[in-house]
């Protein structure tokens, strides 16, 4: 069970990867197939075996020689491992595969913010609905705390959008960053909220600070706040059962 989980979750990386380089730019997931980012040319199946095909091929395109991007591996290698590991947390194959989902749509969302500095609409506006319905019927969070987690992760960050915006003048967090806090409270329920904010806010502004220090950046241009409640929202699903008790006492 372990082994087939660790392909799947590379196979599903390799479309994941398709999701982030696809969505920004508003293009079909399914048609063309992949193509060398370079030449052009259509990349064959034998070529398109997730992780394997990059170290094979040396990182490089077989026909223009051109560097692959080595995030192409990494987001398979990934969400291997996230399946590998959501089956290990979980103990079962449906709760382990629903977060499996989950965590995809936090990678994406974390890649594309990364480049495009936005949080696509496409997975979070589905996101919401869906994943607090899984989050009830499969992961067995009862509707009362989905819904809290739901509408406390839209109001937290809206007030703290604007909030930012009355003091600074600029708009500091997008709408995506409100419906991406939305989607992981209606998921994991709003107890959940109480690791994600801390564990963002910390890493966020301890990657800011270093970047000001590094790149000499103006703190008004902040980083993308996406990935860093993505690493929140990982943090509670592998340790949330363990950190949460302290919080609230109880076995
Ligand atoms: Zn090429």
């Amino acid at each position: 069970m372990e082994v087939a989980f660790f392909i799947f979750g590379a196979v599903v990386g390799s479309f994941l990867n398709v999701c982030i380089y696809r969505l920004p730019e508003e293009r079909s997931l399914v048609s063309p197939s992949s193509r060398c980012r370079h030449c052009g040319r259509p990349i064959r199946f034998y070529d398109n075996i997730p992780i394997l095909s990059y170290l094979i091929l040396r990182g490089r395109c077989r026909d223009c020689k051109e560097r692959i991007s080595p995030r192409y591996p990494l987001v398979e290698a990934l969400a291997a491992l996230a399946a590998l590991v959501l089956l290990r947390r979980y103990g079962s194959p449906l709760p382990a595969l629903v977060a499996f989902v989950f965590v995809c749509a936090l990678i994406v969302v974390t890649f594309i913010d990364l480049d495009h500095q936005i949080i696509p609409h496409a997975v979070t506006l589905p996101g919401i609905p869906l994943f607090t319905a899984a989050a009830v019927l499969v992961m067995g969070l009862s509707p009362l705390e989905a819904l809290t987690g739901l509408f406390s992760g839209i109001a937290v960050l809206y007030l703290i959008a604007l909030y930012y915006e009355s003091i600074t003048g600029n708009e500091g967090m997008g709408g995506g960053d409100v419906n991406l806090l939305g989607m992981m409270g209606g998921f994991l329920g709003w107890k959940a909220l109480l690791v994600i904010l801390p564990v963002a806010a910390l890493t966020g502004a301890a990657v800011g600070v270093v970047l000001m220090l590094v790149k000499g950046k103006d703190l008004k241009y902040a980083v993308p706040f996406g990935p860093f409640l993505s690493l929140g929202a990982a943090v509670h699903i592998l340790l949330g059962h363990r950190l949460l008790p302290l919080l609230f006492g109880g076995p």
